[in-house]
């Protein structure tokens, strides 16, 4: 569903994104590892074009993200992401929140949206602060709503860009046991991620990043996780254990 070729992105004269090539499929769970500056969060912004790559091609069920803005639109469209700092907008509550999009975008009636997004707030396990702003909410609340709210697009995959790393610990789990169930559900995830159990468990595949490289891909998690073959991937599993 995602195919990125050849994909190169620098600023300056450092390369961020060196010469990237790399297939998702459909219903895929995919977490991306490796050390800080690695690439991780450049590869994540580069599918839904929050950067521009410099060379290569990147397509989205289909659509190739050039610069006509039509296609980026698209691409957005069926993209949803979430990021470490929950992003929310801080003046709307949680249920104007979760509608602003796919009424804009969707052009989906209020009732319509609203009653999405009182489905997806039961799903994450909300429902009772529909009518609260996110300031009322802790953190993992906030991101439980900010995955509720890119759900609302309906979109084909979800990327997510360190979602528990700006979390107190204790509310780690709760945002990772809504991506399990949503894993489960077949979606189409990309998961930039220092949870380690958690992607062991979950993932399909298991994508090591170091200096703007894959440099180890693995379809077996527990296998790479306790036996990885790369030195670079060695020394950093050893490192944050
Ligand atoms: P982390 O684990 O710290 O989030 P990462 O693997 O996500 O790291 P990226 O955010 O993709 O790393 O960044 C790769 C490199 O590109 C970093 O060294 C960063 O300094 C650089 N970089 C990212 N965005 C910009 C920018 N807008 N301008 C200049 N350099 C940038
Ligand atoms: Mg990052």
């Amino acid at each position: 569903i995602i195919e990125v070729e050849n994909v190169r992105k620098s600023w300056g004269s450092f390369t961020a994104l060196n010469d990237v090539s790399v297939t998702f499929r459909e219903g895929e769970v995919v977490c991306i590892i490796g050390p800080s500056g690695s690439g991780k969060s450049t590869l994540l912004r580069s599918i839904n074009h929050l950067e521009k790559h410099d060379a290569g091609r990147i397509t989205v069920d289909g659509i190739l993200l050039d610069d006509d803005l039509k296609h980026i639109d698209a691409v957005r469209t069926e993209v949803g992401m979430v990021f470490q700092s929950f992003n929310l907008f801080s003046h709307m509550t949680v249920l104007d929140n979760i509608t602003l999009a796919p009424r804009r975008v969707r052009k989906w009636s209020r009732a319509k949206a609203e009653q999405v997004a009182l489905e997806l707030l039961e799903r994450v396990g909300l429902s009772a602060h529909a009518h609260k702003y996110p300031s009322q909410l802790s953190g993992g609340q906030q991101q439980r709503v900010a995955i509720a709210r890119a759900l609302a697009m309906q979109p084909k995959v979800m990327l997510f860009d360190e979602p528990t790393s700006a979390l107190d610990p204790e509310m780690v789990n709760e945002v990772l046991l809504v991506m399990r169930d949503l894993a489960k559900s077949g979606m189409t995830m990309l998961i930039v991620t220092h949870e380690m159990g958690f992607a062991r468990e979950v993932a399909d595949r298991v994508i090591f990043f170091d200096h703007g490289q894959i440099v180890e891909e693995s379809t077996d998690p527990q296998q790479f996780f306790s036996a990885p073959n790369h030195p670079r991937a060695q020394a950093f599993l050893k490192q944050i254990k």
